[in-house]
């Protein structure tokens, strides 16, 4: 059995005729609940549990101090190039787009985790576009490598990859995966998506529980918010989320929220999401995944950051940099990805996370041998 088999049960399902049956009461029901079922998580992303954010609040956040304490786990995102073979609409280094290319060479990712790893950050994401021709497994395999020398923990956020590329990387000390499926929506997803490998639907809803599979720590999944239907986008992820937790006892399972910001091609979210309701997306996804990391990215403003603090987060990104190159040449941040719009630098982050009672934490983990 996949994720896919667990979303086909759903195929079917009256979601709006679902959220529209909600009661009060229903909401009450399910907050005075201990263990959550999928049902539940429904009915806390229901329109009407929006009325609920306060109680829903504050068991969020009496969850997440039990099992992670006051702690805000810290790490800082590297591109390293941005060539990519995809048509991603709402992704500015989309194939289609005129934008500058750069691969970093070894010497150049070196220059990149000296300058990263002088600002005491040691958990590093590793991202890169889709481009086997120009950025080939040896080039990222190498390059990990190399980063590994520098810091505690490297995740990578990149295309999915066969199970064993996957152990390939977990050889050279690559501990963790993001991997968003942008889109549970599978018409959406086709729309989205138009060209390169990325329009595989399957081999990248798969690609989680492959990088379970092949040993790593953490895998972090999550939709990116405003291109499906957002509520039901948000219950699949939760839905992914505990399926993987369910049969992985080994791997810890996170998840995220990434918003759609805006990026070169000025593509427009389909369906927007609130600061309300991203509030409540994550609350809901606390109550239903008690001991899920849950990220916020620097996507997010940094007043809102700030607040989100107490409410079940409890990764952030922080100092980031979406262009290539861009933390040893700063005149080389031209073209991000996306817009950052928290840019406030790695000690102005601690500070804020330290000014609410909670401890932002640099390294949490180390590998052994
Ligand atoms: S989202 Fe990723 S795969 Fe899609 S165009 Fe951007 S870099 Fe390429």
């Amino acid at each position: 059995m996949s994720f896919y088999e667990v979303l086909q049960c759903y195929r079917d399902f009256d979601f709006d005729g679902f959220f529209a049956a909600v009661t009060e009461a229903d909401v009450m029901r399910v907050l005075a609940k201990e263990r959550r079922g999928e049902r539940d998580l429904l009915v806390l992303l229901s329109p009407r549990a929006a009325d609920f954010l306060e109680p829903m609040a504050r068991a969020a956040q009496q969850l997440t101090v039990q099992y992670f304490g006051r702690t805000i786990q810290l790490f800082i995102p590297l591109y390293i190039a941005n060539h990519c073979a995809n048509q991603c609409l709402y992704c500015g280094f989309n194939r289609s787009h005129a934008i500058g290319r750069r691969k970093l060479s070894l010497e150049e990712i070196a220059a990149e985790g000296r300058a990263i790893a002088a600002t005491g950050m040691r958990h590093l994401l590793v991202l890169t576009g889709e481009a086997p021709e120009v950025t080939p497994m040896d080039y990222i395999e190498a390059a990990l490598a190399l980063l590994k020398q520098y810091f505690a923990s490297v995740a990578i956020e990149m295309f999915p990859m066969a199970t064993e590329a996957y152990r390939r990387l977990k050889a050279v000390g690559v501990d963790g995966l993001t991997l968003y499926q942008e889109v549970y929506d599978e018409a959406v997803y086709r729309r989205v998506h138009q060209a390169g490998p990325k329009t595989d639907y399957r081999f990248r809803l798969d690609a989680p529980e492959r990088g379970a599979r092949a040993g790593f720590r953490a895998v972090n999944i999550g939709p990116l918010l405003g291109l499906g239907k957002k509520r039901r986008e948000v219950f699949f992820a939760g839905l992914h989320a505990r399926y993987l937790d369910d049969r992985y006892l080994a791997t810890e399972v996170g998840l995220s929220l990434p918003r759609i910001n805006p990026a070169e091609g000025g593509f427009q979210p389909l369906h927007p999401v609130s600061d309300r309701e991203f509030v409540q997306f994550l609350l809901a996804l606390r109550l239903f995944l008690p001991r899920a990391g849950i990220t916020v990215s620097t996507r997010e403003r940094a007043a809102f950051r700030d607040r989100l603090v107490p409410l079940g987060v409890t990764r952030l990104s922080a100092g980031s940099c979406t262009g290539v190159g861009g933390y040893a040449a700063p005149e080389r941040r031209e073209t991000p990805q996306f817009e950052i719009a928290d840019q406030r630098a790695v000690a102005l982050v601690a500070q804020a996370i330290a000014a609410q009672g909670y401890q932002p934490v640099c390294k949490d983990w180390d590998s052994i041998g």
